[in-house]
């Protein structure tokens, strides 16, 4: 597709990223931009769990999923532990839907009495991003599933020999089996090319994407953008890292750099407006959807857990991942129809 719009896509390393000279190096070859857009996203840095060894498991990578899910299968029962080692982290419903699903397996299995599941994360409620309400919701389904969430729990260090998490001075939790979010970081070349702010990410402007260098946007997980009047407790709270922002802020800036280049005012701007499914299990999801800069919270609904949007969530996922063609179109039909049938502005 990239081909036939005439594009040269170059598949290799970025090394360097050179603002003042407009340039980036890529496997040892420059090259020289008028506009540049970093989407490198966020990396894994699961080494920064003090105490980990290869035991912890992850659903944070294809590899870690696929080996989690040999463990689940052979698992006697007990603790599950799933840990939100720190913020940020990629789509602040997952850890909550990684438990669901985890449970959801147990259950089908006929386990569900022997496996006890527990979500820990720093965070005061499930999703602060998206507002108390939706927050309480997820909170009011974990306990319907006998999921134990806990609060306010900043992880310290992982005793992988005593099966043992220790929090932020708080009561240390005996596990079976550990599920953990790792730290996030930007990409190393990121981090090297003077770019990123005092808390490791790229500073925007909300509305352009437009980095602190002209012409050089930052766009998806690598940026930071604060939520207009809402505190965590000391520090703004940030959007959350997730997969419909990126794609949303990538619309705003290639439709920005194209006005710019044929003479006209760059004037589209990233709205704050984001949805996501959150997959409760038993083939069940949750919707929500609305402004993340809304203030003095965000307007953010969470739609009642049902199938319809867990087949929302299996539509999308197909029109994503299908290449260009007779299905994805399908696909993206579908996902509009729906969303217009149930009153919800989708923008694919
Ligand atoms: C388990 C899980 C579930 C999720 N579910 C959802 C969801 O339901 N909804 C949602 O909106 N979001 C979801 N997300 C988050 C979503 O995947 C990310 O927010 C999104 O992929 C970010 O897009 P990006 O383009 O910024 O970064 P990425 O998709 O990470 O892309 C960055 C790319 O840059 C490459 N790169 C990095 N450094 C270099 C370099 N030096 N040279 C060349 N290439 C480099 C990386 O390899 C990567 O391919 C989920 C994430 C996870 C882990």
């Amino acid at each position: 597709m990239l081909l036939k719009k005439n594009i040269e896509a170059v598949i290799a390393t970025v090394d360097e990223i050179v603002p003042a000279e407009k340039k980036v190096m890529v496997d040892g070859k420059e090259f020289l931009y008028d506009f540049l857009v970093i989407a490198l996203g966020a990396d894994l840095a699961p080494e920064k769990i003090t105490g980990r060894d290869n035991n912890i498991q992850t659903f944070y990578t294809y590899e870690g999923a696929e080996k989690l899910n040999e463990t689940l299968k052979n698992f006697p029962g007990g603790k599950v532990g799933v840990v939100v080692a720190s913020m940020p982290y990629k789509c602040p419903g997952t850890p909550y839907e990684g438990a669901m699903l985890i449970e959801d397996f147990f259950a089908d299995k006929g386990f569900s009495g022997k496996v006890e599941i527990d979500p820990f994360t720093r965070e005061p409620q499930p999703l602060p991003v998206a507002g108390p309400d939706p927050g309480n919701e997820v909170k009011n389904i974990l306990d319907k599933k006998r999921i134990r969430f806990h609060p306010k729990m900043q992880l310290d260090s992982v005793d992988t020999k005593l099966k043992q998490l220790f929090f932020n001075g708080k009561e240390s939790f005996k596990y079976d089996l550990l599920v953990i979010v790792p730290p996030h970081q930007a990409p190393g070349v990121v981090k090297n090319s003077c770019l990123t702010n005092t808390n490791g990410w790229i500073d925007v402007d909300v509305a352009s994407l437009q980095t602190k260098h002209e012409n050089v946007f930052a766009i998806g997980d690598i940026n930071s953008i604060p939520l207009p009047g809402r505190w965590v407790p000391d520090k703004p709270m940030m959007l959350p890292k997730a997969g419909v922002f990126a794609h949303l802020q990538a619309e705003v800036v290639a439709k920005n750099i194209a006005q710019t280049i044929k003479g006209e005012k760059a004037a589209d701007k990233f709205c704050g407006d984001g949805y996501c499914m959150l997959e409760a299990g038993e083939d069940l999801a949750g919707f929500a959807y609305g402004d993340f800069f809304g203030e003095p919270n965000p307007q953010v609904q969470l739609k009642r857990v049902g199938k319809k949007w867990h087949i929302g969530k299996v539509l999308f996922e197909k029109w994503w991942l299908s290449p260009v063609g007779l299905k994805k179109t399908m696909y993206k039909n579908l996902l509009l129809a729906g969303g217009k049938l149930m009153g919800i502005p989708i923008k694919l």
